[in-house]
């Protein structure tokens, strides 16, 4: 396993000094903000839709290397996807994270998400790794704070 972890670890890292998508958005067509007192990790989430595409999205945050990791992780993979696709995952990855029992990953369907997954071993940090996608959801319904509290 431990191969393995070092793999998701150079994921994080790798996200974490180049993430994807850290900019803020004008013409967004809405943001939420998110803050996670546990850790204190912010974020802002900016997303553009245009009928059922989420064809753009993009973040700042301030915090640690798994927030902004995750944060980066989830701009790439949910940019240009049909936004109930988008719900879906971010579903799936927190059931991911946060399940009793471990989780079974088939195939490749999570791709490089599956770094998050070293996070279940510190439950402290994994609010650190959700954040952004509670700020996604929110911003996707039409909320604009979102608190892992
Ligand atoms: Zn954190």
């Amino acid at each position: 396993m431990s191969d393995l972890n070092d793999l998701y670890q150079e994921i994080i890292i790798d996200h974490n000094k180049h993430p994807c998508n850290c900019h803020s958005m004008a013409d967004c067509t809405s943001k939420a903000e998110g803050y996670n007192p546990l850790c204190g990790d912010q974020i802002e989430v900016f997303v553009k839709k245009e009928g059922d595409l989420l064809t753009d999205v993009s973040f700042v945050a301030q915090g640690c290397a798994i927030s902004k990791a995750s944060a980066s992780l989830m701009t790439t993979y949910t940019r240009g996807k049909a936004i109930l696709d988008v719900e879906k995952l971010a579903h799936e990855v927190s059931e991911l994270l946060t399940s009793v029992d471990e989780p079974v990953i088939q195939d490749d369907h999570f791709g490089d998400l599956v770094a998050l997954i070293g996070v279940r071993k510190f439950p402290a940090r994994v609010k650190c790794a959700t954040l952004a996608w509670h700020a996604l959801e929110a911003c996707l319904h039409g909320e604009n704070k979102v608190s892992t509290e």
